[in-house]
């Protein structure tokens, strides 16, 4: 009964969700703060004024959304935790925000710039319908975001994975050699996943300059906004780059499924042909509103950005003075392991006191956790379990 396509699909494992009991979820990079109070204002006020838009369909482009992501980049130069904070509540919202002079645009981020679907691993499915080739291989790390392969074998696209160096940062030599080969695309998220280091924008830029020209070269940025460097001002020198990003990490939404990619506007409407091929209205109603209210509240989040990376950066020195290995994160988990205690082990110990950290049982991370950045309270729970592990 099934078709031959099956045998090809390996479903991704997303960060479990047990029911027998409340756990403290470190384990799927979730925001730990809910969204801006105006997120759930805009939410209700749709519902209670709006009802009957809830019986038609959506705008199937996100017009007005597209345009607030845009004001949002250009407001913070797309990595919150730097951005400035002029005045505003202690929650940082309705505060004035303005890009760090690091972080600032050199142009304009215009809405026919931005695609907006459903999650980013929507956008990212679309990319991969959209620019890579069954005839030849992509170019990814070999540790990175666990959805690219599972993408490879939905599309029936090879892959070239390459083994990260002994310091876990990705083998950009290694990766161009690969590309120059068959000609490929690249792929990884940047910082990458589940390591949390990043590269920087120079190194990214030295990347593109050597890799094929005439191939899509993808940047995924679902954690950038903790600390590492977004490749949005690239995207003036090179019309191969596709940045995908998401509001379930900074933008506190996970739970309502926006991702977006910017490049330049053919490749913005290459995915769009797919999207109207496919699902053409991928965002909801109330999605989209919340979305909108959320990107123009860059205030708020700037300031939970900053507490996660405050929060992350006490854990590390914890861990380290534990003798835990710890590497250095740009993001908002950490990655993570000591000599002498069992990765999986660890895992079980800290499940059974009531949270959940994850644990992949790949070959080569097997020794490590990665542990999500909860709120300070969480953390404090965390560190008294790990006290003397
Ligand atoms: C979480 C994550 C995503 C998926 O984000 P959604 O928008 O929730 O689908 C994509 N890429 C990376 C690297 C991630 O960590």
């Amino acid at each position: 009964m099934l078709s031959s396509r099956m045998e090809n699909l390996h479903p991704y494992v997303p960060g479990e969700q047990p029911k027998d009991r409340v756990y403290i979820k470190l384990n799927a990079n979730e925001n730990p703060y809910p969204p801006s109070p105006k997120v759930s204002k805009a939410l209700r006020s749709a519902v209670k004024n709006h009802p009957e838009k809830l019986a038609l369909y959506p705008d199937p482009d996100s017009n007005e959304l597209k345009e607030a992501i845009a004001d949002m980049l250009n407001k913070t130069g797309g990595v919150l935790c730097r951005a400035n904070l002029e005045k505003g509540k202690k929650n940082g919202s309705g505060a004035t925000v303005t890009p760090s002079e690091f972080d600032k645009i050199p142009f304009v981020v215009t809405p026919e710039m931005i695609y907006a679907g459903n999650g980013s691993d929507e956008v990212l499915s679309f990319v991969f319908y959209a620019f890579f080739d069954s005839a030849k291989k992509l170019v990814l790390p070999e540790h990175t975001y666990s959805f690219y392969p599972v993408y490879g074998g939905f599309y029936n696209i090879p892959l070239d994975k390459i083994p990260l160096k002994a310091d876990w940062t990705l083998d950009k030599e290694a990766m161009l050699d690969a590309a120059k080969k068959e000609n490929s695309s690249i792929i990884f998220a940047n910082p990458n996943a589940p390591t949390s280091i990043g590269l920087t924008r120079d190194e990214v830029r030295a990347m593109l300059k050597a890799a094929p020209k005439d191939q899509v070269f993808v940047v995924d940025e679902a954690y950038v906004d903790f600390g590492g460097e977004s490749c949005i001002p690239l995207l003036a020198e090179f019309p191969n780059l596709v940045i995908v990003r998401t509001s379930s990490k900074s933008l506190c939404g996970a739970g309502q499924r926006l991702g977006y990619l910017v490049a330049n506007k053919e490749l913005v409407q290459a995915v769009t042909t797919v999207k109207n091929s496919l699902n053409h209205f991928p965002i909801d109603f109330l999605a989209q509103q919340a979305g909108i209210a959320a990107c123009r509240d860059a205030g708020y989040y700037v300031k939970a950005a900053q507490a996660v990376a405050f929060e992350r950066d006490e854990f590390i020195d914890f861990l380290r003075e534990k003798g835990w290995t710890v590497l250095d994160s740009q993001t908002n988990f950490v990655f993570c392991k000591k000599d002498g205690v069992n990765g999986d082990a660890a895992y079980k110990k800290i499940k059974e006191e009531g949270i959940l950290v994850r644990h992949f049982a790949t070959p080569g991370i097997e020794e490590y956790l990665r542990i999500t950045i909860g709120t300070h309270e969480q953390m404090q729970a965390l560190r008294e379990i790990m006290e003397d592990m």
